[in-house]
């Protein structure tokens, strides 16, 4: 069964409703890049309010545990994601309400706003832009003392063909 993840943001807002579900990780496409591998799912909640100034928000949080891909050592290096956020719901877009927004981020009022949406730039919110493992924990560490060693003739290597294309 799939979970109807569709819903109008400020209804949802104005009536203070809730969506609870879980996704997996393998349909978050645009978080591929930065994945090791695609197991697992993520549990999220969406919940309508109205802040103090009784302006209608959608707030979303996810928890689970992702696999990103170490920019070092490209291994596995498992994430806890546990965000939150508050999404303000835009009901006159261009109108004066953008000053009122501040620092606070932003939906448009639509009848067809997909929670899953909201879910993934939830995540991407909150996955480091180059993780890699903590020092001494990165399989890469074997592998740089290789490279510093070999690293000399590598260069030289180099260095003449260089000498030898110019
Ligand atoms: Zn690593």
């Amino acid at each position: 069964m799939v979970a109807v993840t569709i819903f109008d943001s400020l209804e949802f807002a104005r009536t203070k409703q809730e969506l609870l579900g879980k996704v997996e990780v393998v349909r978050l496409s645009r978080l591929a890049d930065s994945l090791f591998d695609h197991t697992g799912s993520l549990g999220y909640r969406l919940t309508g309010d109205l802040d103090a100034l009784q302006r209608p928000v959608v707030k979303v949080s996810v928890e689970g545990e992702l696999h990103l891909e170490c920019q070092r050592c490209l291994g596995k290096l498992p994430f806890l994601i546990s965000s939150e956020s508050s999404l303000l719901v835009l009901v006159h877009a261009g109108s004066a309400e953008g000053d009122a927004i501040e620092d606070l981020d932003g939906i448009p009022a639509s009848a067809e706003t997909d929670a899953l949406v909201l879910v993934e730039d939830e995540v991407l919110l909150a996955v480091p832009f180059a993780p890699r493992h903590p020092e001494g924990q990165c399989n890469a560490a074997a592998g740089t003392a290789n490279e510093l060693r070999v690293s000399p003739f590598a260069t030289l290597a180099r260095l003449r063909q260089d000498t030898v294309q110019n």
